[in-house]
């Protein structure tokens, strides 16, 4: 790569959300990550340029959302793991649910949901495969299952793509390890800001359920289908609590248990399941009010049977939210954090249950992401996916050139 290589971010350079990457390497053209903002309504990446190639690192809508439409536009084959292909089909098809509840139009149909995932040439990690005269080489990203990182490379400089990553080991994964490379390209949706001790975290959250329901409340746990639901229902696996799981996590659960390679444990996952019930039924879920812990979707309320769990309770101040993901602004479960209400279908309450915020997050925090770098050891760090950049890049600039991209500006590397 001796020429210049050409970057790109169609969006998610200066924002966490619809991330878009296009690499120009040597005539060969790449996309890396096409995803929405799953706002209401969802807000787009720009348009995509025809690329030779499509890359994903994981099934996350702001890094997923968008290959439907891409497969729409134009021919182009994807390459992620089988994993993350099926649960971004999933995604995809409750996408396109979403949209047609709340109204707006969407950029894809049905059609495309299925195109985008038979375009898939499924790539496992620690895979080495050619693209044209370059190589390309994977890694597992420690942040949900089934994701990558994503290393190109010739004989003269690498370029290592992080997607979304995390560096501390889970009940779900084991924590990412560096990747030596020339050109880091490193997400900082925590730049500047630390998590707690996650063997602390988890202890003081079983406690604050304990203590929920020993007054005799219900614990209600809103969570992400897409691993939180999983790993929560690890760290409750031990407690000895009548937990109910409600909405779209069992399904992703039994995907990711079909791809066992992906998982820390897959027998401490299957045991977790066996402890709790699942909700099939509105029955099961009046039952579910009965219980002591509710883990369900979504996980930052905007809709999901987490709203009908909570309409029940609103009134109790003896139950409790336990929020255990980080709470975008303009969400309803940001709305709670603020003014302590919620927006049931339309109509905006008042919820008088306690509410708590556990830090489970599934990304690096600003001291892993320093480490990673250093660990990486590259001399030039690209900086996305964060709305706060300034932080990381002053930690990062001590020893690599930092470059901090706008969306749709294209640079040189
Ligand atoms: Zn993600």
């Amino acid at each position: 790569m001796s020429e210049d290589i050409k970057a790109v971010f169609l969006g998610g350079g200066s924002e966490v959300g619809k991330l878009g990457l296009v690499l120009e390497i040597e005539d060969i053209r790449l996309l890396l990550d096409y995803g929405i903002s799953p706002t209401k309504p969802p807000s787009y990446p720009m348009e995509a340029p025809p690329v030779d190639l499509a890359l994903l690192t994981h099934a996350h809508l702001d890094h997923c959302g968008m290959f439907p439409y891409l497969v729409k536009e134009q021919d182009v084959p994807i390459w992620t793991t089988d994993l993350t292909r099926e649960v971004s089909n999933i995604l995809h098809i409750d996408s396109l649910k979403v949209a047609k509840v709340e109204g707006y139009a969407y950029p894809y149909d049905k059609v495309d949901v299925k195109e985008a995932y038979h375009r898939v040439i499924p790539i496992k990690p620690f895979e080495t495969r050619p693209i044209g005269d370059l190589d390309l080489k994977t890694y597992p990203a420690g942040h949900i299952p089934g994701s990558l990182m994503f290393k190109i490379e010739n004989s003269s400089r690498s370029i290592l793509f992080s997607g979304d990553i995390n560096t501390i080991d889970t009940r779900l994964l084991l924590g990412t390890k560096p990747v030596k490379c020339d050109i880091l390209f490193l997400e900082g949706t925590y730049s500047g800001r630390d998590h707690p001790d996650r063997k602390e975290l988890e202890k003081e959250f079983i406690d604050t359920i304990d203590e929920v329901v020993s007054k005799g409340g219900i614990a209600i746990i809103p969570v992400f289908a897409v691993s939180r639901s999983q790993e929560i229902a690890m760290i409750l696996s031990n407690s000895g609590f009548d937990v109910w799981m409600d909405g779209m996590g069992e399904k992703i659960a039994k995907i990711f248990l079909r791809y066992p390679r992906y998982l820390r444990s897959e027998k401490n996952l299957r045991k977790a399941l066996s402890r709790v019930r699942m909700v099939k039924t509105s029955q099961n879920r009046k039952h579910a009010l009965k219980g002591e812990v509710i883990l369900t979707t979504s996980g930052m309320l905007d809709g999901g049977p987490v709203l009908w769990y909570i309409e029940k309770l609103r009134k109790d101040p003896k139950s409790a939210i336990l929020l255990t993901g980080y709470q975008v602004e303009g969400t309803n479960g940001r709305q709670l954090l603020d003014k302590g209400s919620l927006d049931f279908y339309g109509v905006s309450q008042k919820v008088e249950c306690q509410v708590y915020y556990f830090d489970f997050s599934a990304h690096a925090g600003h001291k892993e992401l320093v480490n990673f770098a250093k660990g990486c050891s590259p001399e030039k760090v690209v900086l996305f996916h964060s709305d706060n950049r300034e932080p990381l890049a002053e930690d990062l600039k001590d020893f690599a050139e930092v470059i901090i991209p706008e969306n749709g500006k294209p640079f040189n590397l």
